[in-house]
């Protein structure tokens, strides 16, 4: 580690130097039931130790309950309104076209991994999809021995761009499918491998949800893949370092008896009422792995070309069997503590067992498969594992106990918190 520095502030927590390497792994659509199941079958015994030895909670993620919104809230240690990030994409008013928010401009504030870094720390992160890379790596350097990479892209890593080459012979795993388990247990194998190699002071390590979108906690896959992650969990923990576990989302079925999706296809439903062009409905939860959820999620976002007014829009929705809630943009920001520069004239959150759509014929699903849908975005699925491999601080345990934990204090927890 490099010497010992004084605190440092980002976003306005202020943080101490680490005592020890700290490892965050985001568990990506990490619901909270595939722990309570795996822990209660005794399947998952180092993440059964950290919990009894260190800590473990449920706490709330961020909404939306999606991946980017989730993954920037940790890696700055804020919620959505202040970095930003409401989802994958959010509409452009100027030209009326969906903006993709994955740019590192697009990310207000800085990350506990580059003022680390400024500090003189040295920092790694790894992400499973590359479409979080260039914001978890912002103002990185990766000249300056930080390293910041994809697994869905580790052949393709250079020391310019990544910090890192060779990946694949350095990990000594092949090139991974980008919808297989692989995907997510590279990241680990890279970390546990890079954290024996180079002792980085901070190791973000960021999964992909395709096991849950695809299995359910009561399916043989799911349980081979959570053995999988446990078992590197062990390793990293073996290397005399914090390791804290956390999620982006939960994830739920929303597939009826028959092994349908419970789909409302919002943009028809306003088309019908209001006239084609009158609405655009964004799915935020869009991106490229749509064969993870054919782009449906459980909240979307309404926009008014003018001629109705969201008003309008929630009361012709709100009733629609499966809306949770549907709110105009104060509501939703001052509820959800969302960005409001980036929200819709309307947001709608559906029901736990229901999913939302723009049209029917914008969404391809046969990426299902047969598969009952999966999925997440609502409200419903913001409830996320927060487990620390070491003992709280007595200070720490009354900030625990006084409250429940936001996913975003991850960081804070796992560097001020622990003995
Ligand atoms: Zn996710």
């Amino acid at each position: 580690m490099a010497s010992p520095k004084s605190s440092v502030t980002v976003n306005g927590t202020t943080y101490r130097w680490p005592l020890r390497p700290v490892v965050v792994v985001c568990i990506d659509g990490g619901d909270p039931a595939y722990l309570r199941r795996f822990l209660d079958d005794g399947a998952l015994p180092q993440i059964a130790r950290f919990i009894a030895h260190g800590f473990g909670t449920v706490a709330d993620g961020s909404m939306p309950s999606f991946t980017c919104p989730n993954n920037m809230s940790i890696i700055t240690g804020t919620p959505t309104s202040k970095h930003g990030i409401s989802g994958n994409f959010y509409l452009d008013t100027a030209t009326w076209q969906p903006v993709v928010m994955t740019g590192p401009e697009l990310l207000r504030g800085d990350t506990i991994l580059k003022k680390f870094a400024d500090a003189g720390a040295k920092v790694i992160s790894i992400t499973a999809k590359d479409k979080l890379r260039k914001q978890l790596g912002k103002g990185l350097h990766v000249r300056q021995g930080h390293v910041s990479f994809s697994s869905e892209y580790a052949s393709r890593c250079t020391l310019a761009d990544n910090g890192i080459e060779n990946v694949l012979e350095f990990v000594g795993m092949a090139q991974p499918d980008m919808y297989s388990m692989e995907l997510s247990l590279f990241v680990l194998e890279a970390g546990v491998k890079l954290l024996a190699q180079r002792r980085p002071d901070l190791l973000y390590l960021s999964l992909t949800d395709w096991v849950q979108h695809k299995y359910a906690p009561d399916e043989s896959e799911a349980l081979r893949f959570y053995k999988a992650l446990d078992d590197a969990f062990g390793r990293l923990a073996a290397l005399d370092v914090t390791v804290a576990l956390t999620a982006d989302h939960g994830m739920s079925d929303k597939s009826n008896a028959a092994g349908e999706p419970n789909v409302i296809w919002l943009q028809d439903i306003l088309d019908a009422r209001f006239g084609a062009g009158t609405t655009t409905v964004i799915c935020p939860i869009t991106d490229a792995f749509v064969g993870h959820h054919g782009a449906l999620g459980g909240f979307v976002r309404v926009w008014s070309k003018g001629a109705v007014s969201a008003r309008d829009i929630i009361a012709h929705i709100a009733s629609v069997d499966g809306i949770e809630m549907a709110l105009d943009r104060e509501s939703a920001c001052r509820l959800f503590d969302m960005p409001a520069d980036r929200e819709g004239d309307v947001a709608v959150v559906a029901r736990q067992d229901v999913c939302i759509g723009s049209s029917r014929a914008a969404h391809d699903l046969s990426g299902l498969k047969g598969h009952r849908l999966r999925t997440h975005g609502g409200v419903s699925e913001t409830k996320v594992p927060f487990i620390l491999s070491r003992p709280l601080s007595d200070r720490y345990k009354l900030k625990a106990a006084g409250q429940t934990l936001k996913s975003y204090q991850i960081f804070d927890f796992a560097i001020n918190g622990t003995q």
